[in-house]
Formats: structure tokens, sequence, C-alpha cells
């Protein structure tokens, strides 16, 4: 049965209000106003307040949002009744953190009625958090406390589209509450799980794996990215966990071990929880859009924009080197591939069938390709590799082995091939350049017969001559 505080400075309800509850069985505690009910209530932790609107000194309204802000009394119930004369309206009454105003005008039966009603709800204060504040200037400089946490909290959204700036400053926040031995973050969005590491000498796996343990219904995201230094797994240690959740879902899970003050860092969680799920949630929608931007929606690899992006980073890094003899770590090759006969596909089978083998062609190539490489759909059914730090025999070695693999494939529309041209950037000054190289090396295995890559490196020079491939 739950416990019931009373606080009302009319010693008429107070009787009228006790009769009723002790009548239905409730234990009643009374205070006859808001300073002595919430020293009564952060001493005997009722479930339920009721309490009168207008009283001498602090009103019930403070004394709801005061005790709101302690998170025992996260759960519990609080009515606030309200004479002839109160007008509150129902911004306030939200914002006080009342669950409930019953005006004392109504009639007997229906203000009784209204009352137990609303006790009978599901209201519960969690006393395992008393050792939070004892008193009401505790709880003033605790919702102080609270509010300049989630104040800073807040403050980092807007550099939300840098997510490693919010996290590093994030922590270094954090610690101004507590010292961390290890922290960790891992951040689950369907797109991509992202876990920032600061000290847990662990593989990535290990963190990944113990972290996700503790969660009800992770997300599965289709890829994972690692930031922090891991170690190996010879100091596997226990941590304490504290879960951000979103609109119900579990979008954050906190880690730390050897904190300097434990229950200290854990009432910060707490008392930020919204906060961080705030917080967390917009990093998540940022990187969502990120990697939208970056992706081809049929075959999940990287669009034409970033392989434009990844050839012209990759041009300005290596070309300070291009004073030096070239060696073949100094280049990068580029390789143009597109389907051969693909209109024939959609023709015969229909488009749906055509976007499945492209689909499957491009599962093709992330799994054919190594470190160091990357892979997009230029367009249509034409696909770019972009091979760096690496030598000819690599670059020839993957693409045989992708056009093999293709050759080899039961696709839904039977057997299909795929042509190729690779060029390097040792001859061209610009990543443009290399590319218009490729593909008219595409162009030359095209005219040749299709099903088959046209190495630059490896033709004569007439083969490559402007009247054969223009
Ligand atoms: P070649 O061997 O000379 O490359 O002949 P091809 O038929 O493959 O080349 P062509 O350029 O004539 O036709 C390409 C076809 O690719 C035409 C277009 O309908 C199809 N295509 C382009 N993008 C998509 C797509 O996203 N989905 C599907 N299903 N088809 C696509
Ligand atoms: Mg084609
Ligand atoms: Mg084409």
């Amino acid at each position: 049965m739950s416990k019931v505080l009373l606080v009302d400075d009319s010693r008429f309800w107070r009787t009228i209000l006790e009769d009723l509850l002790k009548k239905n069985g409730y234990e009643v505690l009374v205070a006859e106003n808001a300073l002595q009910g919430v020293e009564v209530a952060l001493k005997e932790y009722p479930d339920i307040i009721i309490t009168d609107y207008n009283m001498p000194g602090i009103s019930g309204l403070q004394m709801c949002l005061y005790l709101r802000s302690v998170p025992a009394f996260k759960n519990a119930g609080i009515v606030i009744l309200t004479g002839s004369d109160d007008i509150i309206n129902e911004f306030w009454a939200f914002h006080s953190g009342a669950n409930k105003f019953i005006s004392k005008m109504l009639p007997k039966e229906q203000l009784e009625y209204e009352l137990l009603r609303f006790i009978h709800g599901d209201y519960k204060t969690d006393s395992s958090l008393t050792h939070y504040a004892s008193n009401i200037y505790d709880v003033l400089e605790q919702k102080m406390r609270t509010e300049i946490l989630n104040r800073e909290i807040l403050s980092l959204i807007q550099f939300a589209r840098d997510e490693f700036y919010v996290i590093n400053n994030l922590k270094k926040f954090l610690e101004n509450f507590s010292n961390f031995g290890a922290l960790a973050f891992m951040l689950l969005s369907p797109v991509e799980g992202r876990v920032y590491n600061f000290g847990f000498h662990v593989q990535k796996e290990s963190l990944k794996n113990g972290i996700i343990s503790v969660m009800e219904r992770p997300v599965e995201p289709s890829t994972w990215s690692f930031f922090g230094e891991y170690g190996d797994d010879s100091a596997l240690e226990e941590f304490i966990f504290f879960v951000v959740k979103y609109d119900s879902s579990e979008i954050c899970v906190i880690a730390f071990s050897r904190a300097s003050d434990p229950r200290g860092a854990y009432n910060v969680f707490i008392e930020a929880e919204e906060s961080l799920g705030l917080l967390f949630n917009t990093l998540n929608l940022f990187r969502e859009l990120k990697v939208a931007s970056s992706i081809d929606n049929l075959t999940g690899l990287f669009n034409k924009k970033e392989i434009l992006k990844f050839l012209d980073e990759t041009h300005n890094s290596l070309s300070e080197a291009v004073a030096e003899p070239i060696d073949d770590g100094k280049v990068y090759y580029v390789a143009m591939l597109d389907i051969d006969d693909f209109k024939r596909v959609n023709d015969t089978y229909g488009h749906l069938v055509g976007d499945e083998v492209l689909r499957e062609i491009g599962r093709i190539l992330r799994k054919s390709i190594g470190e160091n490489t990357m892979v997009g759909r230029y367009g249509g059914e034409e696909f770019t590799i972009v091979f760096t730090n690496t030598d000819e025999r690599e670059v020839i070695s993957t693409i045989d082995n992708i056009l093999d693999q293709v050759r080899k494939t039961q696709f839904p529309s039977g057997k299909c091939t795929i042509s190729c041209g690779v060029a390097s950037s040792k001859n061209y000054h610009s990543p443009t350049e290399t590319l218009k190289a490729a593909d008219k090396l595409l162009y030359l295995a095209k005219k040749s017969g299709k099903d088959k890559a046209v190495y630059e490196f490896l033709q004569s020079d007439e083969l490559l001559s402007d009247e054969n491939v223009s």
C-alpha cells in the first residue's frame, strides 16, 4: 500500500483528507507547510504527495518543483489541490512536474473519487536513492547543480556535426565530477555503431560485445567505427554502465571503471539523463545524414560524390611526393568497371531484377577489396575502385579476381560479366585526368570483346594512342 504525504496549511482540509485516506487503508503523513513537507518527504519517502497550492511561504507548486528534481521522487505521484481563487494554467501545471491538479471546489464525492483514483495509480518512490539530500537546502543546491549539468550538456548540441569533438568535450566535462580510470561511449543507430574508448585496455570487439550485452534490445548497426586506443584482452575489467534512452530506445551506453567517485558519477548520469538522450539522439541524426549523403542507396557502396572527394584527397596527400622518384606507394590506381550488356538484363527481366544484379555485384566488389582501397558506384551500372598504397601486381590480382567472381556467380538473370579499365596516376596531373584515362581503357575493353580488364601499365603505347580509344 502506498505511503501518502498530505501537505496543507488548513487544519480543516488536513482533517478531512487524512480521514478519507486512513479510511481507505493508506499510511498517512501530514505536514502543515511546504518546508515541513519537504523535510518529511526526504525522511519518509512517500509514494504519493497531496499538497495544497496556496500556503504561506513556499507554495505547493514550488515544493512540487523541488521534490521532482530529487531522483528518488522521479516516479512519485504528486497532486496539487487548488482553491477557488487559485488560477493555475496548464503551462505551469505541466512544468511544475505535478501529475495532476484537482480543484477543492469540486463536490465532495467527486473530489474524493478523483483523489482515490489518483492514489491508486502506479506511483513509486525510489528510496534506494536516499543519500541524495536531507533538507530543502540540499534540494536547492542539487537542483542548481542539475540545471547547470543539463545546460552544459545541451550546449554541446550545437557542435553535433562534429561527433568526435562533442564526445571529447563531454568526457572532459564529466571529469569535473569524477575521475575515470576508463570511460567509453557506445552510440547506436541502425546505420552505424560508434565506440569511443578512453582507457579500457581491451580489444575493440571485446569492448563492443561487453557493452552490448548490458542492453535489452540493441539495434543492429550495419557498420561499426571505433575511436581511441585499444589493447589486447589481458586486462579485462568489470565496468559500471549507464544506458541512455531516447523515445524508449537504447541509443547510447556509457561504461566506466576505476572511477574516483562511482556513485557520484552514476548520479550525474541520472541527473543528466534527459539531456544526454537529446544530445546522443542529435549525434545519431547527424551521423545518419552524413552516411546517407555519402552512400549509394541501392548497393550500399560510396556514391560518386564520395569517390571524387576521396580521389581529390588522395591526390593532394600524394602530390607532395611528386618531385621525388615515384615508387609504387606514391601513386594511386583508378579502375572503372561497367557491367556488360546490362541493358539486356533490364529489357529481359525487368528493372527489379536489374537492381538485384547491381546489389550482388556491389557485394562482390566490397568483399574483394583490401585495406587502403575504396569502391563506389559511379553511376548507373558503373563502378569505381581507387587503390592507394599498393602496387601494380596487387591491383591486377584484385581486378582479375573480381572479374572471375562475377563470371562464376549465378545471378537472378543468369550469368553476367563486367569489363574494366585501370589507369595509374603516375602519368597524370589530376584525379580527373586519371579517371578519364581509366574510362578510355574501359572503352578499349568493351571494344575488344568485353569480360576483360585493360591495364594501362600492361599495354604498349601504340595501343593506347588516341585513335584507338576515341
Ligand atoms: P555495355 O556492355 O556496352 O556496357 O552495354 P550495356 O547495355 O551494359 O550499356 P548501356 O549503357 O547501353 O545500358 C546501361 C543500362 O543500365 C541502361 C540502364 O537502364 C541500366 N541502368 C542504369 N542504372 C540502373 C539502375 O539503377 N537499375 C537498373 N535496373 N538498371 C540501371
Ligand atoms: Mg554496361
Ligand atoms: Mg554504361
